[in-house]
């Protein structure tokens, strides 16, 4: 488990556990003072996730999903199971892939996944509680087509999924992919969260935005410009 840099008195906290074969980071975040948190993303090794659950002492009360794929989504309903709490998101445009998570797992040799049918399905500018907190929820297709990205504006904090990476963007090639849309999202949604704004995505190391428009080389504002 490791502890992002979070912007300096920021209330919501984080921690990130690394799961499953695909490296995703599940990501515990939390409102300090009340120490209530959200499970993003328990794409499997659960074992792993209730253990850093414990190291926080915080107590969970909701898992939230960024978009369907299964190293994001493939452990959320045995988690709901254990926890006792609901699931929500990502975007309804991506049931198809939560409906499909356990043919997926046959693909790629995971076990223990199951299919998971959220309790609430969220849309753009729709707001998620953490807590005493309130996360904006921006719908941010492309990558999938319900994929949607998690921000908190006083903490300078957003969860975005594989919308984008240190370096690089969300793989668009897939069935349901779409590299416009996808560039759209990080350009129209992301980049008005702020330069300074850190972002936890799901794969590799922490960024913030402003790091991203100067250097990443298929989004930053010189390839974009050019
Ligand atoms: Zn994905
Ligand atoms: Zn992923």
């Amino acid at each position: 488990m490791t502890q992002p840099n979070a912007a300096p008195g920021s209330p919501l906290k984080a921690a990130i556990v690394r799961v499953t074969p695909f490296e995703q980071n599940c990501t515990l975040i939390w409102d300090e003072a009340s120490k209530v948190g959200a499970v993003v993303d328990p794409g499997g090794d659960l074992e792993r996730i209730e253990q850093a659950i414990k190291q926080t002492g915080i107590s969970i009360e909701k898992i939230l999903l960024t978009h369907g794929h299964i190293d994001h989504a493939g452990g959320a309903d045995e988690l709901r199971e254990k926890l006792g709490v609901k699931i929500e998101g990502p975007h309804k445009n991506d049931v198809i892939l939560l409906d499909n998570l356990e043919k997926q797992g046959k693909v790629y040799g995971v076990d223990g996944v199951r299919n998971v049918t959220p309790d609430r399905w969220l849309e753009d500018r729709d707001t998620v509680t953490v807590g005493e907190l309130t996360l904006d929820v921006r719908h941010c297709p492309g990558h999938t087509p319900g994929h949607v990205v998690f921000h908190h504006p006083e903490s300078k904090l957003a969860i975005v999924g594989d919308v984008l990476f240190k370096g690089s963007i969300g793989r668009w090639d897939f069935p349901l992919g779409n590299h416009q849309q996808l560039v759209e999202s990080i350009t129209k949604r992301l980049w008005p969260m702020g330069d300074d704004t850190a972002f936890v995505p799901g794969h590799g190391p922490m960024s913030t935005f402003g790091h991203e428009r100067a250097t990443n080389p298929l989004v930053g504002d010189a390839v974009l410009t050019a």
